[in-house]
């Protein structure tokens, strides 16, 4: 079948499942393939389900016309989310970047919501099927589209652009994560800078952080004009700001255009997280919204990802930012509490994923900075962690059960605790035990 063609049944049915647990009664399934499962066997599940159509890649599966065979499953979701990210005539601002991808998101949606009826990818739905997904549930209400694009290897973005088709973009930083598929720092920038390669090749717009020296550099070396800039400085941004305090949750002053300052208390603690306000700021600015409705934006945003999250438990402050490490989030990280005023400090961190060759020299790094840092205790939990600990005093377990078992004899009271790690090493597990 044609793009044109699924395109027509689209319309008609206008969601999509992939995952026969959750099927959507008239919707589209598609059966897509992962390491361990071949959806084409669930096809006749999710019909009986109430898929209206299942598409599918083996005819072994096609049991009726609700069956639709194609070639790839997978190709034919992107092409079918090209072909309507093409119907939309809105704005769509894709981001990508090493961290901060999915706050700056949650940031921009706040910002933009505030005027405009704003899509922005669910959670963190941002590689080759989510970014997919995400375009095929904007519809033709929203007025706005932000894009979250995740990638672990080089032309993953180039490839994510073609189906998001941003109108506008940013990196949020470049920095070290999945260093293994990138092949190195290096290696990242390439990869990331894939975005201003679209945009620029496309004449779109190009929101820069003119604090990144990287950032500027990627820019300098494709010779790009006209990006809006936002950042600590004054003169040449868009808007500037800086942090006013960080205690803990951060607040910021910004300047406008106009001149104007503003002081905006957020819920995110981490001073890292001013990049990430300003340019949701710089961005609902650059579409002339009222300065009020961007600060509303702003101060309203709550997260709940556990994300530069603060959890108040009976004994102890938590820094829930467990959804994810790498060495340039777990620095800033440590930075923060580091700043925090607090009598007991406690570090708890997991082990980073996906850093191939530099993995020992990265975790190695981290236990020395975690061990310069003013805080009264350090727990490292994994086997990368554990494998550096000669000669280091702190305590070291090779696995989050270990760990949990130790807490379990001695708690950890009166203290403000940042847990931090990996998703594999599943850190939320050790919540309950502050
Ligand atoms: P993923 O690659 O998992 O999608 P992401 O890029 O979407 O991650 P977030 O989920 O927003 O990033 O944030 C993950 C963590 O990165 C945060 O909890 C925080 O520790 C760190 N972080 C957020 N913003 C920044 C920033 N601007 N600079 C450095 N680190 C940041
Ligand atoms: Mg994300």
């Amino acid at each position: 079948m044609v793009t044109e063609q699924l395109y027509e049944l689209f319309l008609q049915h206008p969601v999509i499942s992939t995952d026969t647990r959750k099927i959507v009664p008239g919707s589209l399934f598609f059966a897509l393939k992962g390491d361990n499962f071949d959806a084409n066997s669930f096809a006749q599940q999710a019909i009986e389900a109430g898929a209206a159509y299942a598409i599918i890649d083996n005819a072994h599966y096609r049991l009726s016309d609700q069956y639709i065979l194609v070639d790839d499953a997978l190709t034919q979701l992107q092409d079918l989310a090209r072909y309507h990210r093409k119907q939309l005539q809105i704005p769509v601002i894709g981001l990508t970047g090493t961290n901060g991808k999915t706050t700056t998101k949650e940031l921009i949606k706040a910002v933009l919501s505030q005027r405009f009826n704003t899509y922005a990818t669910q959670g963190n739905l941002n590689n080759h099927i989510g970014v997919p997904l995400s375009i095929l549930s904007v519809t033709p209400e929203h007025e706005m589209a932000v894009i979250e694009m995740g990638a672990n290897h080089q032309k993953e973005i180039e490839m994510l652009c073609t189906i998001s088709q941003p109108t506008h973009g940013l990196i949020t930083n470049v920095g070290k994560a999945h260093l293994e598929g990138f092949g190195g720092t290096e290696g990242v920038k390439i990869a990331k800078g894939e975005l201003y390669d679209y945009l620029k090749a496309n004449n779109r717009t190009i929101f820069i952080n003119t604090d990144s020296p990287v950032l500027a550099e990627m820019a300098a070396a494709r010779d790009l004009h006209g990006t809006i800039g936002y950042g600590t400085k004054n003169a040449g941004n868009l808007i500037s700001g800086h942090v006013t305090k960080n205690a803990p949750y951060v607040s910021l002053e910004w300047i406008s255009p106009s001149g104007k300052s503003h002081e905006v208390d957020s819920h995110l603690t981490g001073a890292y997280n001013l990049d990430n306000m300003l340019v949701a700021i710089c961005i609902g600015t650059h579409f002339k919204m009222e300065d009020a409705e961007i600060n509303a934006g702003i101060a309203g945003y709550q997260p709940t990802n556990n994300r530069s999250q603060i959890m108040q438990t009976a004994d102890n402050t938590l820094i829930c930012d467990y959804y994810n490490a790498n060495p340039s989030s777990m620095a800033v990280a440590i930075d923060n509490i580091s700043t925090m005023d607090a009598k007991d400090k406690v570090l708890v961190l997991g082990d980073m994923f996906e850093l191939g060759d530099e993995s020992a020299a990265e975790h190695k790094a981290i236990i020395q900075k975690a061990i310069a840092a003013p805080v009264n205790h350090r727990i490292f939990i994994g086997k990368a962690f554990f494998e550096q600990k000669n000669g280091f005093t702190a305590d070291f377990y090779e696995t989050t059960e270990e760990a949990i078992n130790a807490l379990k004899e001695n708690p950890i009271k009166h203290a403000t605790v940042l847990i931090k790690g990996s998703r594999g090493m599943a850190l939320e597990r050790l919540t309950q035990l502050f």
